[in-house]
């Protein structure tokens, strides 16, 4: 029997309430709200890649995140837009003016290329490049110290998405690597996690821009290489730990916000026999317009910044239900034996 029965409604967007009509009783218990709008293109492929994943267990998946506005919302609950890496960054107190006039002159221009459904990857790859370059080199010159990213983080409106924790925690638990891949900053993306989350669990890998510091705790520069939104590919991923934890997984879950985020752990049966997407697409005044494009690069599409609900209760539940078994069940067998040896 399909766990998710597909339920036809208007239009393409099937609402999560929707789809519990088709559950089985089992599934009809988990957290399914109709606050969660979800929209699967393919149910059939969507299936096929969810029971892969979840036949596979906790043993053969690794998960792949994007950090700005995946494992944060895009808004908060006052309607205000989130704060990403490097807004986080430019709201630190000591920025020059002329800093803050020309980095926001750069978004004017860059950012309507970067979510553009019209212009191809090939041509957007060369002006992402240097969108970055010259923001980094812009906040070069102002050498920020530590303690200026430190008080940023804490004053500014970032928080996770909800499910965000619980997803940190228990892909801890079953012991399933969790790279958060970012085209953000690394150092931001820490200090976040530290401050909403604690610390970071030893499965999680960041991967993202990482800046240079002076021995005084200046900020000088950034290391290589430049990490923009398309160019997050698995080549950033050599010599940084992450294929020790998880290149021989067969299963990968992705997910992500940008158009860009859906290669990141490459194509089916490349590295990962099965690469099942999740996208976001938060902007409802956006839905229209990208919700065809997401629809082909995502197996799943998360509309209206909704939370990570879906991801945890019908993509990872089983794989969490099984792991949990698995390690009471080896306790169980580790603590009978212990007590049929004979004392020493
Ligand atoms: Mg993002």
């Amino acid at each position: 029997m399909e766990f998710l029965a597909h339920v036809p409604v208007s239009g393409e967007v099937v609402a999560f309430a929707s789809l519990a009509l088709g559950l089985t009783a089992v599934a009809a218990q988990r957290s399914v709200t109709k606050h969660n709008p979800i929209h699967i293109p393919n149910v059939a492929e969507f299936e096929r890649k969810r029971a892969a994943i979840i036949a596979g267990g906790a043993e053969q998946l690794t998960v792949v995140a994007d950090f700005d506005r995946t494992l944060t919302p895009n808004r908060l609950p006052s309607g205000e837009r989130g704060m990403s890496c490097h807004g986080i960054v430019e709201s630190c107190q000591s920025l020059s003016e002329s800093y803050r006039r020309e980095t926001a002159a750069l978004f004017r221009r860059f950012f309507p290329i970067e979510v553009s459904p019209h212009i191809p990857r090939s041509e957007k790859i060369p002006l992402m490049r240097r969108w970055y370059a010259e923001n980094h080199r812009l906040l070069e010159k102002e050498h920020l110290t530590r303690a200026d990213l430190v008080r940023a983080v804490a004053e500014s409106n970032i928080s996770l998405r909800p499910g965000a924790r619980s997803l940190i925690a228990s892909c801890a638990t079953a012991g399933i690597p969790l790279l958060v891949f970012s085209a953000g900053i690394k150092d931001i993306i820490e200090e976040v996690l530290a401050q909403h989350y604690g610390a970071l669990p030893d499965g999680l890998h960041v991967v993202s821009n990482k800046m240079a510091w002076s021995p005084a705790g200046r900020h000088t520069g950034f290391h290589p290489p430049l990490i923009h939104m398309f160019n997050k590919d698995e080549s950033h991923l050599r010599g940084v730990g992450w294929f020790e934890d998880a290149g021989a997984r067969r299963n990968a879950l992705v997910l992500g916000d940008s158009l860009g985020d859906a290669v990141m752990a490459g194509d089916d049966g490349e590295r990962h026999d099965v690469v099942l997407r999740v996208g976001f697409l938060n902007e409802v005044e956006t839905e229209g317009e990208l919700l065809a494009a997401y629809s082909r690069a995502f197996d799943v599409v998360v509309l209206r910044d909704s939370s990570l609900d879906f991801v945890m209760s019908h993509i990872l539940g089983d794989v969490f239900a099984s792991a949990k078994l698995a390690k009471a069940a080896a306790a169980g067998a580790a603590g009978s034996a212990a007590a049929a040896s004979p004392a020493p």
